[in-house]
């Protein structure tokens, strides 16, 4: 019979990996938790048109990448990031008549059917927040600082922070204007993707990677008006305003005019973080203010910031997590008595096994040696005497103690 096979793009988490996945959701609450910040668990597929609506029928995500699918009638979508899931939520939940802000965070996985290729799956995970009610660039600048104290907390060390101003609409929509005119002339020597994104969306063409492009972007000319100060007097207050946080927070960034993430939702403040760990320069989180969206989704005008990483990125980066050993390993040639003192040490919540397949003595010591920090020998004499002999598998020492003594034994 053929075996059938994990689905191209996807991969399992085995047992010797899911220690690092562990590691990032324990740093993610323990980190989150000291700013106030809640976990939400939305649902992994949503009505298409939310992420239609939600991330923006420009974007690529929506129009190549979304797992779409029919069921009674409806149109459904795995979902291909979290933040319109979580508005949809904020929204239908009334959250918005809480207190402000509202600070949420999520993990999962996330769909976008893209080509696989090295540190790109399909099936992909992500962790993120969304804070939401705050218009004020303090909430931009905690948001970063959240993000910058988690990578710390994962030990990644040497980060910096990449930004950029958007705009709002208003002030943006000249900016469009003048990025499409200054272009013009160079409208046929711009790949497919940009010539496609001209006229919906100038902006994303800022941020195309095909070599071509970005040396026509280099041009002085053009230059001029992508390094012009465009934004409109309240814009540039907000962005000096975090700025200043940043600089109060000693947070390291640097200004990237050419920064515009891939999304439609953003206005004002965007930003990526990159880590130089492990010699190359990575991107690690991504994010911004998208205050419109609340509302573009039918909710009440409300104010939002918010960021995502991608957990295998995150993994890609970071030291393995080495297996954490058993406390004890029991050797007895009685699975019966073995069986009942794995239990009187589970219940005071150690971490103990024994050989269910009453295997040899010396295999069973073997298997203790590699798994557990102390085996606990059960022989015959031992059950006699309501003894056990405890060795230390690491220094070789071995004592004998009463029964009721071997818990005390192990924290020795
Ligand atoms: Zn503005
Ligand atoms: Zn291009």
């Amino acid at each position: 019979m053929t075996i059938i096979k994990v689905i191209k793009g996807t991969k399992d988490i085995l047992p010797q990996d899911a220690g690092a996945w562990q590691r990032l959701e324990a740093k993610a609450l323990e980190v989150f938790s000291k700013y106030g910040y809640r976990e939400i668990r939305t649902p992994i597929f949503e009505a298409t048109e939310l992420f239609a609506r939600g991330v923006g029928d420009t974007t690529d995500i929506v129009n190549k990448e979304m797992y779409t699918f029919e069921k009674s009638d409806r149109s459904l979508t795995l979902r291909p990031e979290n933040t319109a899931g979580v508005v949809r939520s904020f929204i239908e939940n009334g959250m918005a008549r809480l207190s402000a802000p509202v600070k949420l965070w999520y993990k999962g996985p996330m769909f976008r059917y893209e080509r696989p290729q090295a540190g790109r799956q399909r099936q992909f995970h992500q962790v993120g927040v969304e804070m939401f009610g705050i218009k004020e660039s303090s909430a931009d600048a905690e948001v970063i600082m959240l993000a910058v104290d988690y990578l710390k907390s994962l030990g990644l060390n040497d980060l910096v922070v990449e930004l950029n101003s958007l705009g709002c609409p208003k002030c943006r929509e000249e900016y469009k204007a003048k990025i499409k005119e200054v272009l013009k002339p160079e409208f046929e020597n711009l790949c497919e993707d940009c010539q496609n994104r001209y006229e919906k969306n100038p902006l994303r063409l800022l941020d195309c990677k095909v070599e071509s492009c970005k040396a026509i972007f280099e041009k002085p000319e053009i230059q001029k008006v992508i390094q012009s100060d465009f934004i409109c007097e309240e814009c540039a207050e907000h962005y000096s305003s975090l700025k200043t946080y940043l600089d109060k927070l000693g947070v390291k960034y640097v200004e990237n005019k050419l920064l515009v993430r891939g999304l439609d939702y953003y206005n004002r403040t965007v930003f990526e973080i990159k880590s130089n760990n492990l010699g190359s320069q990575n991107a690690v989180c991504g994010g911004g203010r998208y205050d419109s969206l609340v509302k573009n989704l039918g909710g009440e005008d409300t104010p939002a910031v918010g960021w995502a990483m991608g957990m295998e990125r995150l993994n890609s980066l970071l030291p393995e997590v080495e297996p954490e050993k058993l406390d004890g390993y029991i050797v007895s040639n009685s699975p019966l008595e073995a069986f009942a003192l794995a239990q009187e040490l589970r219940d005071a919540g150690k971490r103990v096994e024994f050989d269910l397949s009453n295997k040899k003595f010396t295999k069973q010591l073997e298997k203790a040696s590699k798994t557990a920090n102390f085996a606990l020998i059960l022989g015959e004499d031992e059950i006699n005497l309501n003894k056990v002999s405890v060795k230390n598998l690491e220094t070789s020492e071995q004592v004998t103690v009463d029964r009721n003594m071997v818990l005390n034994q192990l924290e020795k």
